[in-house]
């Protein structure tokens, strides 16, 4: 008569049924791993029933027919080998996961199809032989010699997924190698005792504990999942990326940015553009069989693919393009989006996960000053990026060493014949003592935060200079606001610290806006301009002109002055149109109260037509151009 104790079978499949509501539950995506990782539930939860149900049943052999006991038994050591052979190839794919070439995998598939048919070739020869179990004349189930061979089995396909691992560590994700070192000691323990004590059944057990380590560490993977798209994160995208450098996968990666996804929102509701988004990476899914979808930022998406040469990224590329200028269906809405790409294709550069999210981010970034552009990141735009870091970097040391200066470009008062005004323009040298121009660092130091220091250079110079100077030698400087200085909460009261500090009369300093800065929100610059006027300083309208002008803004905002940009200046004596327009524009300011600075002005021809139209001041390069405070003193003094 058999004795086995089947307790830690029942509880067994307790755990099981637990597991299995957990993993129906969660909301994962519908992957191929996902289905596969269901089947070895299912498969672990029959094997272990199908062990309580063969347990009674050969205590019952009496009554049972021999045939019905066998084929029991039979189909039990059937399945306790197809759960480890699924978990096996399970593990394995997840070993592969971040392999484009597949080969290996192939391989490993055709090895446990041929392990498992010739287990099954036992198993049938056993109902001859029972060289793996046999029920005796007196209907005891009884061991056969090849009893274990199952474990053999299992023993052979652990060992292949250890040889993998340690062959393939760079391209194995961290869940995936945790998984690996816990599982092989834990089922080797595990089979151990059971080897020692085949009475207390315990097979189940062991398939409970590898369900249990597997879920435990893929539990962490949602963390990595856009909550709403259920694609990669920006988290997951760079760990991607680290595990297909690792292995030396060549890939091809695409990054789209749509502009003005607030409009969406705001016209079809926040709910609608969620499914618009999701719409986006289901379909950026879907391209390619071994494509990964990534939202890396609110609106910016990534796809992944494998790189198999010039001609198929590039139609890989003009399919993604020439999806976005089709519309997208989303229930009800149907919306056109504008969007943006960068393109990067990595075969085998020296560059790691941090530098292509880096030269992704730069290629988007120039890609996004149009929409519908597309930027390959390649050599030339890679110089771009070295360029930028270092103007960045020329900045940070010009903070530290205090080495931006301030110039002063004298203006010219047509009515009284002097330089009564002056405009301050930074400047700033690169390390090999060439100039590097405000508009290629003032943008960039918006961009990376530095605006604050360069402000307070140029505020403090410009208000040293004025308490320094008579108004009857320099009636007014003026001083260059970007954007981000204009938006600063601080502006007003720093303008006022610098009136506190410094003896001028407020009249004198001058501030300059474009009318870029002002359309960002006019309102808001209306109260902020308001509340500096208050001060006594005064405004310019900067670049009039150069094509974001709308007279509107001038009759909305109380400007002392209006700079007309060079653009039309230059062209002033060139044609009739030219000069009709630059003529009208001082006819109708001067009617508006406004006094006009034409600027750029660099032939005296230019100088003499604006003096004759009424021009109130001139600045350009035929007077003077802009030169450090020493010289500009002596300048005005002269
Ligand atoms: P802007 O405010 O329109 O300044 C006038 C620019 O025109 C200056 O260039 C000046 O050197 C140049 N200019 C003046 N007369 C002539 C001329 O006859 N011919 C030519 N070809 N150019 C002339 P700069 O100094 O390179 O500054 C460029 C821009 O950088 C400025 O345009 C301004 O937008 C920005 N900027 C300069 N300094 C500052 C600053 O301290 N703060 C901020 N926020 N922006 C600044
Ligand atoms: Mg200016
Ligand atoms: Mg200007």
């Amino acid at each position: 008569m058999n004795k086995w104790f089947l307790s830690a079978e029942i509880f067994s499949l307790i755990i099981i049924l637990i597991l299995i509501l957990n993993f129906y539950e969660r909301r994962w995506k519908n992957s191929a791993q996902r289905k596969l990782y269901q089947i070895s539930l299912l498969t672990s939860t029959g094997a272990i029933a199908l062990n309580i149900i063969c347990v009674y049943m050969i205590s019952l052999a009496w009554k049972i027919p021999l045939w019905v006991n066998l084929i029991c038994n039979s189909a039990y050591f059937l399945l306790i080998v197809a759960v480890s052979t699924t978990i096996a190839y399970y593990l394995m794919c997840l070993l592969f996961e971040h392999i484009y070439i597949h080969t290996g995998l192939q391989k490993f598939k055709k090895i446990l199809f041929l392990l498992y048919l010739f287990y099954v070739i036992l198993i049938l020869y056993n109902f001859h032989s029972g060289i793996i179990f046999y029920f005796d004349e007196n209907r005891v189930y009884q061991r056969g010699p090849l009893i274990n061979i199952g474990y053999v089995i299992m023993g052979i396909q652990l060992l292949m997924l250890i040889v993998f691992t340690l062959r393939n560590k760079k391209s194995i994700s961290d869940p995936m190698r945790r998984v690996m070192r816990i599982l092989p000691p834990v089922i080797v323990l595990l089979t151990i005792y059971q080897l020692i004590y085949p009475d207390v059944l315990f097979n189940g057990g062991i398939i409970v504990a590898v369900n249990i380590i597997i879920i435990i560490n893929f539990q962490s993977r949602r963390i990595e999942q856009d909550t709403l798209t259920s694609s990669g994160n920006r988290r997951s995208f760079h760990e991607e990326l680290t595990l297909r450098l690792g292995g030396h996968q060549q890939f091809q990666i695409i990054v789209a940015a749509i502009h003005q996804f607030g409009t969406i929102n705001n016209r079809y509701g926040y709910r609608k553009g969620d499914d618009l988004l999701y719409e986006i990476a289901k379909w950026l899914e879907g391209i390619d069989a071994l494509g990964q979808s990534f939202r890396l930022g609110n609106v910016e998406f990534a796809l992944l693919v494998p790189y198999h040469g010039m001609v198929s990224a590039r139609k890989l590329l003009d399919t993604i393009h020439q999806r976005f200028s089709m519309p997208w269906n989303v229930g009800s809405m149907q919306v056109v989006l504008n969007a943006s790409f960068g393109e990067l294709i990595c075969a085998d550069e020296p560059w790691n996960a941090t530098d292509i999210m880096e030269f992704l981010n730069f290629s988007l970034s120039i890609a996004k000053e149009r929409k519908d552009q597309v930027i390959r990141f390649d050599e030339s735009v890679y110089r771009r990026m070295e360029q930028r870091s270092q103007v960045i970097k020329s900045m940070q040391n010009a903070i530290r060493e205090n080495a931006f200066q301030v110039w002063y470009q004298p203006i010219y008062n047509c009515k009284t014949g002097k330089f009564d005004m002056a405009e301050a323009l930074i400047r700033m040298k690169a390390p090999d003592g060439s100039d590097i121009s405000p508009e290629v660092f003032i943008p960039l130091a918006e961009l990376h935060g530095m605006m604050t220091e360069i402000s307070q250079i140029v505020f403090q110079n410009v208000c040293q200079l004025l308490s320094e100077t008579s108004s009857d030698l320099l009636d007014s400087v003026s001083v260059n606001l970007s954007m981000q200085q204009f938006m600063s909460k601080n502006l007003v009261s720093d303008i006022r610290h610098l009136l506190d500090e410094y003896p001028f009369q407020p009249e004198r300093l001058k501030l300059e806006l474009t009318e870029r800065v002002l359309a960002e929100d006019l309102p808001h610059m209306r109260r902020v301009m308001s509340e500096i006027e208050s001060l006594g300083v005064q405004f310019a309208l900067d670049d009039f002109g150069t094509g974001y002008s709308n007279l509107s803004v001038v009759l909305d905002c109380s400007f002392s002055n209006i700079k007309l940009d060079r653009s039309l200046i230059q062209r002033y004596t060139d044609n009739e149109r030219s000069s009709a327009i630059v003529n009208a524009m001082l006819d109708l300011f001067h009617r508006m109260n406004c006094q006009v600075i034409a600027e750029g002005v660099e032939t005296k021809e230019q100088a003499e037509a604006l003096i004759r139209q009424g021009a109130d001041w001139i600045q350009g390069f035929y007077y003077a151009k802009p030169m450090p405070k020493e010289a500009f003193l002596t300048f005005i003094n002269r």
